[in-house]
């Protein structure tokens, strides 16, 4: 039995190795330098991830977009959004190429950025922002909830993922206008009542920040709901 473990064993790792060889893992920025089984980006693609600094800056570009709309008390991304770079391929991979375990890395790079920051220590929930329940269905999973996952593992922070809900499927947002889009996203958004949320500081984060149609109606269903204070944090903001 014994020995049969270990032939079993020694095969298995020589064809993980064969096939290392003949399938490098390849960067999920640039498809074309090999990196280690554990890592996701090549050195150079790492390096040119574009950080945008916000959870430094005061009045930041993603916390101009609630002022006059709708409290946060703060609100950051890591990236900046832009077509045909690693974030944009990376983010298409997380949401529809089942790539979980990119979304937990970059939650944790997000966790990371804020686990310094004062502002981080009084948050008491990570908020995934919901999907459709049908859409998560079909998907397998929510990607803002494995951010909040890997930030959670980052900050210490717990996620509470079951507290905020979608409730009605909303049409596409793609060309409609910022007044368009908040009409069509206000009604959407609900929550599961629970009295120890109330009074509670969170942080509710997403993928991709464009409008910031639906978070602005993320924060005021929580507001509305009895949570003391919202911030919000998203993978990338696009200009
Ligand atoms: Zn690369």
């Amino acid at each position: 039995m014994f020995i049969a473990e270990k032939i079993i064993k020694t095969v298995s790792y020589c064809s993980q190795a064969v096939s290392n060889l003949v399938f490098p893992r390849l960067c999920f920025g640039c498809d074309q330098s090999s990196v280690e089984e554990n890592e996701f980006f090549c050195v150079a693609c790492m390096t040119d991830l574009p950080f945008t600094e916000f959870e430094k800056i005061r009045d930041n570009p993603v916390e101009k977009l609630f002022w006059g709309r709708v409290k946060a008390s703060f609100a950051t991304s890591t990236f900046f959004y832009q077509e045909e770079t690693p974030i944009q391929k990376a983010i298409h991979r997380i949401k529809y190429d089942n790539q979980r375990e990119l979304g937990l890395f970059f939650g944790e790079l997000m966790g990371y950025r804020l686990a310094g920051l004062t502002t981080c220590h009084k948050i008491d929930y990570l908020i995934p922002m919901p999907l459709h329940p049908k859409k998560e269905k079909s998907r397998g999973y929510n990607q803002a909830s494995l951010l909040c996952r890997g930030m959670s593992k980052a900050t210490g922070i717990p996620c509470h993922e079951n507290f905020l809900k979608r409730s009605t499927h909303t049409a596409t947002q793609t060309k409609k206008s910022r007044i368009e889009r908040w009409e069509n996203v206000s009604d959407v958004f609900g929550v599961n009542k629970d009295p120890a949320m109330l009074g509670k500081n969170i942080l509710l984060v997403d993928d991709v920040i464009t409008t910031g149609a639906s978070t602005e109606a993320c924060i005021q269903t929580l507001l509305d709901a009895g949570i003391g204070q919202v911030s919000v944090s998203s993978l990338a903001f696009t200009l």
